[in-house]
């Protein structure tokens, strides 16, 4: 638990005297790295900086920033200005955004709201301006994030030599089964623009898809293929979400994600153009290599995306019916009822519907017996049971599933739902929000939808 806190103390403990500076980095210390709701204590905790004995903070994916700070420690050079790096200062910064202090925000919920509003805005690589926050006699000082990554670097990053296997001191304790989903799993792409209010990808990753080309992605697989002990299948071929793969809107790229309304929430925004043309081209590309036997896509799917691709929708989605997956599918819908469906940030159930029917069509059509997995969240902000019951009506009529794959939500840090959950408020309208926090009555809203009717 806490792993940053725990290595980066050890690190000063044990390196003291050859060690100067300590740089923090990956999803904890990202999400973490102002003022943030910890569900473990159920308290608003300091920016991590604070608490982890540590220098400097590398938030987002990184390879830019931690390379750029690299060659400036080694020349000597000033550090302070390198995109994409937090660090405590005893001044403030001038031209950066003031976030309200950790201090207000311990007293004042709405000041948190604030906050986080600000935060968010401030993530694009185009728009983005610097932050600072006041916790006790310093500052935690953001600088914006880091560019976007061409193809170019993209395919760099890809191209190294990972070595898909545990470390070698793990190795000799056995089987690390985490492993199996992954060792042979091919990342395409970064960001989503999808942007659920529970979802911690938009401000890790960024609203703004970056790939990889069809070439490197190629190559990789081939690589892989030539392993002495692959046995034919790859786990996944995607990223946040599959089929956003290569599709990104021309205004975003050059003007930045607008910070006044979502690309696909309500619907989707009209200068997104959706063709899964690549992602098809792409799939064929890789069946073909020698030695593969099945790509899995595990990795979610948007289908409000599928149904918006007029052109070539139809196209990927038998594609995927037909050889890239294995007797089911897994959707994500994580409710039916719109109030709730409103908070979480995702499309109505119309659009599930219509999925659902084009999804058995084609199965039928190819002389397939597969079936849809719907992933359903419990005890989201707003929901209560009566949502619960109202959602497990629907997939039992609508539907004709008893749902199996629900979770009871979990506040991660840094997401629009955990603000949600810890304020008990609508952040978007100021409204009061129920929210469930007594652990038996979430498994109870969990039960309501996952027990099996009775005889
Ligand atoms: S114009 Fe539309 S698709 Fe492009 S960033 Fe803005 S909301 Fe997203």
């Amino acid at each position: 638990d806490r792993a940053v806190l725990v290595y980066s103390n050890m690190i000063r403990r044990f390196f003291k005297g050859t060690m100067k500076k300590i740089v923090i980095s990956g999803i904890e210390s990202s999400l973490r790295r102002i003022t943030h709701y910890d569900y473990w204590t159920n308290k608003l905790r300091k920016p991590i900086l604070f608490d982890a004995k540590a220098d400097i903070l590398s938030y987002g994916m990184g390879e830019m920033s931690m390379l750029e700070l690299a060659n400036a420690l080694k020349n000597g050079e000033d550090w302070k200005n390198i995109k994409g790096l937090c660090y405590l200062s005893k001044e403030m910064k001038e031209d950066y955004l003031s976030l309200p202090s950790h201090s207000e925000c311990l007293v004042d919920k709405d000041k948190f709201i604030e906050a986080f509003h600000t935060f968010y805005l401030n993530c694009d690589p185009i728009t983005a301006k610097g932050l600072y926050q006041k916790c006790d006699d310093r500052y935690l000082i953001q600088n914006p994030p880091s560019e976007i990554y061409s193809e170019e670097i993209m395919d760099k990053i890809y191209s190294m030599e990972f070595a898909r296997d545990v470390h070698p001191y793990y190795k000799k304790m056995g089987t690390v089964r985490a492993l199996d989903t992954i060792k042979y799993s091919v990342t395409t792409h970064r960001g989503c623009y999808g942007e659920c209010n529970f979802c911690a990808i938009a401000i890790h990753q960024g609203r703004t898809i970056m790939s990889r080309s069809q070439k490197s992605i190629v190559d990789e697989v081939k690589n892989i293929a030539e392993t002495p002990k692959f046995h034919g299948n790859i786990s996944d071929v995607g990223g946040p979400t599959a089929n956003m793969y290569g599709l990104e809107c021309k205004k975003k790229l050059k003007l930045g994600a607008c910070p006044d309304r979502r690309c696909l929430y309500p619907k989707k925004c009209p200068h997104l153009q959706v063709n899964h043309n690549n992602q098809v081209e792409l799939l064929k590309k890789l069946k073909k290599i020698p030695n593969i036997k099945k790509i899995f896509i595990a990795s979610g799917i948007r289908y409000d995306m599928i149904l918006d691709d007029n052109k070539c929708g139809q196209m990927y989605l038998k594609e995927i019916i037909k050889d890239h997956i294995s007797g089911q599918m897994k959707i994500a819908p994580e409710h039916t009822e719109d109030k709730i469906l409103g908070l979480m940030g995702k499309d109505g159930k119309s659009c599930l519907n219509e999925f659902k029917n084009q999804f058995y069509k084609i199965n039928n059509d190819l002389g397939k017996k597969q079936f849809l997995t719907y992933y359903l969240i419990a005890a989201h902000p707003g929901c209560k049971d009566k949502d619960m019951m109202d959602l497990k009506r629907y997939a039992s009529q609508e539907l004709r599933v008893n749902p199996e794959q629900v979770q009871i939500f979990t506040p991660t840090p840094s997401t629009y739902s955990t603000l949600m959950y810890y304020t008990e408020k609508d952040p978007f309208t100021n409204q009061k929000l129920f929210v469930e926090k007594d652990n038996g009555k979430k498994q109870k809203q969990k039960d309501i939808v996952t027990e099996k009717r009775k005889k």
